[in-house]
């Protein structure tokens, strides 16, 4: 029996990095895991490769920032696999800009993605959450805990990702859901390609980014989503979880 044996995840971003890392974590737990993704195919693998390793998962493609693409994933998945457990809200994006060079579309995109999709998820499912009492992890960041430079949209979408775990902590105390996030530094993944230097950055102020530990694995932020997950966290909720090399120590 794992954690998750006759649980039901959902899992935003699960086509690459972190979120797949967290999908194929729960699916070897026992959950029966939705993998969503913008890129179906990308999704599609990581649910292949949870059942390849004797677990269970589905693809469904979703952008995590259209309403009308959230409500139509979550009808599919529950008809599929049944109402969630639990929902783990991965997906998300990034760019490295100065502030002056920052596109409004970008700014707007990031947001969209980053924030206003995890709103759009946690909406959605919780009216089944609250029938189990469910759970949510969001994917915040150090990002949105301490500044860093050339990441104006990203720092405030990863800080706006915490304040709405934290608020929607709060408003369902009482209900049996529990709301956390957890905030990665540097991991492994590919999202690193998105962050292209802008010219003439500064070292200095990049150095503030990494750890001396360099970088983390996305199986060991997985690990940590997969604990919150499960009901050995029953008493942490509006959390901001940690796994960052200590830069923000
Ligand atoms: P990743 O490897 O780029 O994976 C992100 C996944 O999200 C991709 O499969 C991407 O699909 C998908 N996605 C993007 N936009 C989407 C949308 N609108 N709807 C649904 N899916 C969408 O990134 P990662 O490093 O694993 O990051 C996962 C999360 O951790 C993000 O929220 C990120 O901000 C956070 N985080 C990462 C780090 C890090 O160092 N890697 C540090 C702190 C926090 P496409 O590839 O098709 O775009």
């Amino acid at each position: 029996m794992g954690r998750f044996t006759g649980k039901v995840a959902v899992v935003t971003g699960a086509g690459s990095g972190i979120g797949r890392a967290t999908a194929l974590r729960l699916a070897s737990e026992g959950a029966a895991v939705a993998c969503l993704d913008l890129a179906e195919d990308a999704a599609a693998k990581t649910a292949a490769r949870t059942c390849e390793e004797g677990g269970q998962g589905r693809a469904f493609a979703c952008d995590v920032s259209d309403p009308v693409s959230v409500l139509a994933s979550v009808e599919a998945l529950v008809g599929n696999l049944g109402p969630p457990d639990a929902v783990c809200n991965i997906a998300g994006i990034g760019m490295f800009a100065h502030t002056v060079d920052q596109t409004l579309d970008g700014w707007d995109r990031i947001l969209a993605v980053n924030l206003t999709g995890t709103f759009l998820m946690c909406q959605a499912t919780l009216p089944y959450l609250l029938e189990r009492s469910g759970n949510i992890v969001n994917a915040a960041s150090n990002a949105g805990i301490k500044g860093q430079p050339y990441s104006a949209a990203y720092c405030a979408s990863k800080g706006g990702v915490i304040a709405l775990t934290r608020a929607l902590a709060c408003e369902y105390l009482e209900r049996g859901v529990r709301i956390n996030a957890v905030a990665p530094g540097g991991i492994d993944t590919p999202m690193h390609a998105q962050f292209a230097l802008p010219e003439g950055a500064s070292p200095a102020l990049l150095a503030r980014i990494m750890s001396p530990m360099g970088f983390g694995r996305p199986e060991e932020v997985a690990g940590l989503i997969a604990f919150v997950a499960s009901d050995e966290a029953r008493y942490v909720t509006g959390s901001v979880l940690s796994m960052d090399g200590g830069i923000t120590a």
